[in-house]
């Protein structure tokens, strides 16, 4: 008798419920175009999604194999973004980015740009990377990486963010050593001083750490040939096509990129855009991109004084660069697996078998769009890079046409 029952409700269970032995998946993402530039893919392809990592990436995924389904169509599904430089140590003090009102709070803005990991640009040193680590890196959703500032309290201004006393060899390397899954490398910026001490230190830092040197070029007082110079493979140079104190450093007076600078990206420097508010004019940009001299990789900085500027966003910056004749693989390269390679975190920026589950859906819209650079100057273009849907460890943090969404019925 009990075996009798046992059977019937095994029966009516497989009448009743969907083929739930089928589904090995959690998610699946169906009919987009897979660009994902470290595994040499961009064609249309079906990306299987489960427990948090990517399962499966091939053609024609039957969906009956998974819990959730994606209709991709018409989209990039690009590896998660990955924004080098951003400033999102946000706190309560006016006036300054470390713990300040300055800095952004970093859900707020990721998410809804197909951003899954933000690298924050030594907003904090060796003082405040505590705070940082406990008020807005492990409060976030985003995955929040750092370059940690040679300058002990972090970007809190002059005069003390430029006091020599307070940038400690010793003191960051121990602060790099208990951190090593968040800080990333060292950055030296934002000294308008003449003394070489800063870059020296910083530099003697990252060497120790066996990390990137991160050089916001806010140095105006030290000849660029002699920075590149010291800079080693590896090393990130952003603001790449800013201009600090009127001085348009990328070019020689021809409009041609400096033999320095070409020299510098030879020897395997990194360049990235860091468009921030003050740091991205197309008149630098446009002829850099015409020699084939493009960013490796599309920081934003993003902070307060950008976010609402001609920066805007990341992929903002992206259609600016597609606009002007980057291919699209490059540019989506640009913010995905060059980005993970320069952090030295290559296990991310990519949609191998087994990788973390960050995945950007993003729409390539056509029509007339104008693009501002920090001087006030319009590009327009008829491509925009838009954020549809972003997943972060298999998690769909960003929907913004309900594509996961059931249909509502009155
Ligand atoms: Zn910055």
């Amino acid at each position: 008798m009990f075996e009798l029952l046992k059977y019937s409700l095994i029966l009516v269970w497989c009448f009743l419920s969907p083929p739930m032995w089928a589904q090995q998946y959690d998610l699946l993402i169906k009919g987009g175009t897979v660009v994902d530039p470290k595994n040499n893919i961009f064609e249309p392809l079906d990306v299987a999604i489960l427990e948090g990592k990517i399962q499966e990436v091939s053609s024609q995924i039957d969906p009956q194999t998974a819990r959730q389904v994606l209709d991709a169509r018409g989209l990039l599904v690009s590896p998660g973004l990955i924004d080098v430089h951003t400033h999102v140590f946000v706190g309560g003090r006016e006036g300054i980015f470390a713990g300040g009102f300055y800095s952004v709070s970093p859900d707020d803005f990721s998410f809804r740009t197909g951003i899954t990991t933000m690298v924050d640009a030594g907003t904090s040193g060796w003082r405040s990377f505590p705070e940082f680590k406990t008020k807005v890196i492990d409060a976030s959703q985003t995955r929040i990486l750092a370059f940690l500032n040679i300058a002990g309290a972090g970007m809190i201004g002059k005069p003390g963010e430029e006091e020599l006393s307070d940038m400690e060899i010793e003191a960051t390397l121990n602060i790099i050593k208990q951190y090593p899954q968040t800080i990333v490398g060292a950055k030296i910026g934002h000294y308008t001083g003449e003394s070489w001490e800063p870059f020296d230190k910083a530099l003697d830092v990252a060497r120790q750490a066996k990390k990137p040197l991160f050089l916001e070029c806010h140095l105006p007082q030290l000849p660029l040939d002699q920075l590149l110079d010291k800079m080693r493979p590896g090393d990130i140079f952003t603001h790449t096509y800013g201009a600090v104190d009127d001085r348009l450093w990328l070019l020689d007076a021809n409009g041609q990129v400096l033999p320095s600078v070409q020299d510098a990206r030879e020897k395997g420097i990194y360049f990235d855009v860091g468009h921030g508010g003050g740091s991205f004019h197309f008149k630098l940009a446009q002829p850099a991109v015409q020699q084939n001299f493009y960013p490796h990789s599309m920081g934003t900085d993003l902070h307060r004084f950008s976010m609402n500027a001609g920066m805007k966003n990341m992929l903002n910056i992206m259609s600016k660069f597609l606009n002007m004749g980057m291919d699209l693989p490059a540019v989506i390269e640009a913010a995905t697996w060059n980005p993970a390679r320069m952090i030295l975190r290559e296990d991310l920026g990519h949609l191998s078998i087994g990788a973390e589950a960050d995945v950007a859906l993003i729409r390539v819209r056509s029509g007339e769009f104008g693009f501002v650079d920090a001087g006030g100057y319009k590009l327009t273009g008829d491509k925009l890079l838009q954020s549809e849907l972003t997943i972060k460890g298999g998690k769909i943090m960003w929907d913004l046409n309900g594509l996961a969404a059931k249909p509502f019925k009155n």
